[in-house]
């Protein structure tokens, strides 16, 4: 599935919020978003007032922006989650962290969602013991998660596996440190993502 592969400190300017989709370099002076904090282009200094349609729009693209993807397979998500009972906006949500690429990211095998799709495109991941190089793969209940034979020779995981220590693994993963394996325990709940963005805004974006 294609994806957005421009530069990505643009979007947190665009959109006026930081949204730490470069890792370890969001959280140093270098974050473009700390060094110009408004949006690119000439005319950007100027207020423009923002329609309530134009809120929620932006709302919708920090959705996207924050796990990378195209309005098509993003709007398919949301299609999706009205399909399924419950609230539409927790059921999107889910769906997303679910996801593979953002299991790895959220059990700090990696440092941003774009590198952790890199790792399960490269192949060194392993669903339930078969490996799974689709970033989509979304997740269920008890899953696990695991290195393929290739991942365990990459030096990579050495580095990782000395790091894990220090990061946080999110409230609905659980993860085995010395053997770099993790498992979906339970499903993750809103106040525990910790979204970015308005996931209500969304809805009410789309159901127009
Ligand atoms: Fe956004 Fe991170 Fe770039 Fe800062 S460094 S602008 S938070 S992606």
């Amino acid at each position: 599935m294609a994806r957005y592969t421009g530069p990505v400190c643009r979007l947190c300017r665009r959109l006026g919020d930081k949204l730490y989709l470069k890792g370890e370099r969001c959280f140093t002076p270098k974050c473009a978003f700390e060094r110009r904090p408004y949006a690119p282009g000439q005319r950007s200094h100027r207020r423009r007032k923002i329609s309530d349609r134009g809120l929620q729009l932006r709302e919708k693209q920090k959705g996207r922006a924050v796990y990378g993807l195209l309005e098509r397979q993003f709007h398919n998500y949301y299609k999706q989650a009205v399909k399924r009972h419950g609230v539409t906006g927790q059921n999107l949500l889910r769906t997303l962290e679910l996801r593979l690429d953002s299991t790895i990211f959220r059990l700090g095998f990696a440092d941003s969602r774009a590198q952790a799709r890199q790792i399960v495109m490269h192949g060194h991941i392993a669903v339930n013991g078969r490996r799974s190089n689709i970033p989509s793969h979304v997740l269920k209940v008890g899953d696990e998660v695991s290195l393929t034979s290739r991942g365990a020779r990459s030096e990579y995981f050495n580095i990782v596996k000395e790091n894990l220590g220090s990061k946080e693994v999110a409230p609905w993963l659980s993860v085995d440190a010395a053997n770099l394996k993790g498992r979906v325990v339970t499903l993750p709940e809103l106040e525990e993502i910790g979204a970015k963005f308005n996931q209500a805004t969304i809805v009410e974006y789309y159901s127009r």
